[in-house]
């Protein structure tokens, strides 16, 4: 069980990595999820379900509100992923069934013109190592294991898939002084959504 073996939370961090991050960098399973995957087969196809936190997903929106791109980097292929990623409006999704994510997340950062040092990604088990060593604000989800957790600046509490998104999104925007903004953009947004009749929270 993730609590018999993690070691204790480090739970400050610097507050200068935190105003340089830019962009947010989530693994998924294990760290959007709690790392279970249900895997079957029906009308002759298989099927495959996750399960997300809503606080989780949240979170990731309170980050947008606080100015920082979120992007998904994920080592298995899976349509519950993207599904989820388009209900949060996440854009930038990559899946690579062989786990390679530092050229992946290279490429993006790229893009936006935004340096690794200028990054946060968070992690669970070994395949987020790669990134996790090049970012400026490695996180490592309470059940990470403990390689990775040797290489993490900051550890959340709350386990993957229970919270532990919204967690770092929570410490990560009020070291910034970023988190009471950010939440009362979310709340005007959709208070203005439901003066004119229209967006679901
Ligand atoms: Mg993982």
């Amino acid at each position: 069980m993730w609590f018999m073996t993690a070691r204790p939370p480090r739970l400050t961090f610097e507050p200068i990595p935190s105003r340089r991050v830019r962009l947010v960098g989530l693994d998924v399973d294990g760290v959007l999820t709690d790392g279970g995957v249900y895997v079957g087969e029906g009308a002759g196809a298989g099927i495959e379900l996750k399960r997300f936190d809503i606080q989780d997903g949240i979170g990731v929106r309170l980050l947008r509100h606080g100015g920082i791109r979120v992007v998904i980097v994920s080592g298995r292929v899976s349509g519950a992923t993207a599904r989820r990623a388009a209900e949060l409006g996440i854009d930038d999704v990559v899946q690579d069934d062989a786990a390679r994510k530092l050229p992946a997340f290279a490429r993006l950062l790229a893009r936006d013109h935004i340096r690794f040092d200028e990054a946060a990604f968070v992690g669970d088990d070994l395949p987020d190592i790669p990134v996790l060593e090049r970012v400026g604000l490695p996180v490592a989800v309470r059940n990470a294991v403990p390689e990775v957790l040797d290489v993490a600046q900051y550890v959340t509490t709350r386990p993957g898939g229970h919270g532990a998104v919204r967690e770092f999104a929570e410490a990560l925007l009020r070291a910034r002084g970023a988190w009471d903004g950010a939440v009362a953009d979310y709340l005007a947004e959709r208070g203005e959504a439901a003066r004119v009749g229209g967006a679901h929270a």
